[in-house]
């Protein structure tokens, strides 16, 4: 089962970082981790302007879940102005930060999933830390620095059901291709750890179960 055509058409029209191919991949992990997590929510890091959402809401959806997206919606490192990611429609000129809500609210709104995606903003850390739910599937996508890859790695990663699925974007083994800590500070001690195991790939998605 893939996404429906009209939310395939939003996803591609959105703002944002997701491939075709990977969102497509995205999707079918999260409805194969439905199977075996029946009910328990689906958590995005880092949501940016809701692109990679509306795959994963339209699998939530489809499986009679709950997406829960959780961003600060200030942009990471990399999209602040000065940096190669930077776009300038996004910043919010009365305070000169960079503020994703509205546009991602737009776009969950434009394609009918309020009801599934539910936004947390706040700090990934923070909203980790206090968070205690089991996840039946994780997608890290927050920030690629060392630190907050790191961070997202220890803070949401225990919560992911044994059964359940942890997919992680921006995975580079050559770092001639991108940054590594998405690879050395999530992917790796995912592995190392003896209590994920990767199933598949496309582009720099990488999809492990918990054991
Ligand atoms: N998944 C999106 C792209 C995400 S870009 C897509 O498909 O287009 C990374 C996002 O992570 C940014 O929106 C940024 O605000 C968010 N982010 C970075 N560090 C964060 C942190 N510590 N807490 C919460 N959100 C964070
Ligand atoms: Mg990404």
């Amino acid at each position: 089962m893939t996404i429906s055509p009209e939310l395939r058409h939003a996803a591609l029209a959105a703002t944002g970082f997701m491939p075709e191919a990977e969102g497509d991949a995205l999707h079918e992990a999260a409805l194969l981790a439905a199977q075996t997590c029946p009910r328990l929510p689906f958590v995005e890091i880092g949501s940016y302007c809701g692109r990679s959402t509306l795959w994963l809401g339209d699998a939530a959806r489809r499986a009679g879940t709950v997406l829960f997206a959780v961003d600060h919606h200030r942009g990471s490192e990399e999209n602040q102005e000065g940096w190669e990611w930077h776009d300038a429609t996004l910043v919010d000129p009365d305070i000169g930060r960079m503020d994703t809500l509205p546009r991602f609210r737009r776009t969950v709104y434009d394609a009918g999933l309020e009801h599934v995606v539910i936004a947390v903003v706040g700090q990934s850390p923070i909203v980790s830390l206090h968070w205690s739910m089991q996840i039946g599937f994780l997608f890290i996508d927050g920030g690629h620095g060392v630190e907050p890859a790191r961070l997202d790695y220890l803070g949401w990663t225990p919560h992911v059901a044994s059964g359940g699925l942890l997919a992680i974007h921006d995975v580079f083994t050559d770092p001639a291709d991108g940054g590594q800590a998405p690879h050395d500070e999530i992917y790796r001690p995912a592995i190392d750890s003896g209590l994920f195991e990767p199933i598949s790939a496309c582009g720099s998605l990488r999809i492990l179960r918990r054991i």
